[in-house]
């Protein structure tokens, strides 16, 4: 080859390098490159086909044309090489994006439930008994009528007993009117000191804005040796505070209950007014919340304690109006009618 045709092959060599350099940064994909590589640089490629005439070339141009192709090759491999690892993450994260969720979309809101406010405020009135020491009891609500009242001071034909509108399935059996015949079955199982609480739903044949034929009672019993009523007014202004705030205050009025002697209603001074007398208490400034008294000692002789040996105090409340006044809901019947307007207020 003569030296006219020394420039004309460098050129041609550098032509093909910068074409492919330019190729290989256009290829889109893995398959391209492979293509791209084939015609430059494989058996029949174009730099492929240069080198082997280096041969036929004067012995004085070999080396530098010789040099100029191989360092051509390499910048071409080498560019090869990095546009590959470029062209395998994009496949990779084309890939990816196909197989996952795309977190851009709008999300579909999850509905989430909220307790009912009756089981908030059982649960908050729980953990204050817990506190206070006492253990959860708990008994059936379809019961016998031994426990819901012959036990408790009723025997049949007691007039007390139509103090409860009470449903009956049997003779015998019955849905409970109150919480109470936990207390019996709980003294029948264990000995004293006893200090629970029983919450639980009860059943009456009632229904109109503050009566519902299903509501709920916590029951608490307390029986231990030289127990006396201060211990049952210090354990219920603990309460009535803990439920109500720091400034409630309590007061017991004398009242009959078959199964306490002496019993109390109690009061606590009215949620709404403070005391003043307003619409909710009648302006009395007091509040009716639950029922209380001394373990009648009748009540050990049917479990088998010694009444000489032990002294108790009992009382009942109604969870659904203790949560009325917490929250200032004028009818009953809004916490069982599942209306959500009602129920996700209290979330
Ligand atoms: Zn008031």
């Amino acid at each position: 080859m003569s030296n006219g045709n020394r420039g004309s092959l460098a050129d041609k060599i550098e032509e093909i390098v910068s074409q492919t350099l330019k190729e290989i940064d256009r290829a889109s994909a893995l398959a391209e490159l492979q293509s791209i590589e084939i015609s430059c640089l494989g058996r029949k490629g174009h730099l492929t086909g240069i080198l082997r005439t280096l041969g036929s070339l004067d012995p004085q141009e070999r080396p530098w044309i010789g040099k100029l192709a191989n360092q051509g090759k390499e910048r071409i491999k080498e560019r090869l090489r990095l546009r590959q690892v470029e062209l395998e993450h994009k496949e990779l994260r084309k890939e990816l994006a196909k197989e996952t969720i795309d977190i851009t979309l709008p999300g579909r809101p999850v509905r989430r439930g909220v307790k009912n406010i009756i089981t908030s405020v059982v649960e908050e009135i729980t953990e204050i008994f817990v506190g206070l020491g006492y253990r959860v009891a708990e008994g059936p609500d379809v019961e016998l009528d031994y426990y819901n009242f012959e036990a408790l001071n009723m025997p049949p034909d007691h007039p007390a007993r139509s103090l409860w509108d009470t449903l009956y399935v049997t003779d015998k059996v019955l849905l409970r009117t109150h919480t109470s015949p936990v207390q019996i079955r709980y003294m029948e199982e264990h000995e004293p000191p006893i200090y629970i609480i029983a919450p639980g739903k009860v059943y009456r044949r009632d229904y109109d804005i503050s009566h519902a034929p299903m509501f709920h009672q916590i029951e608490g019993l307390a029986v231990d040796k030289n127990i006396s009523m201060a211990d049952l007014k210090g354990t219920l202004e603990a309460f009535t505070r803990a439920v109500f705030g720091p400034e409630a205050r309590i007061r017991f009025r004398p009242s009959y209950f078959p199964f306490t002697e002496p019993s109390a209603e109690v009061d606590v001074s009215c949620v709404i007014c403070g005391g003043k007398g307003c619409r909710v208490c009648s302006d009395s400034g007091w509040l009716e919340i639950l029922g209380a008294g001394m373990v009648d000692s009748n009540l050990y002789k049917y479990v088998g304690y010694d009444p000489e040996e032990v002294s108790g105090f009992a009382f009942g409340m109604g969870v659904d109006r203790i949560a009325m006044l917490k929250y200032g809901i004028s009818d009953i019947r809004l916490f069982f009618e599942n209306d959500l307007r009602f129920l996700e207020q209290f979330r």
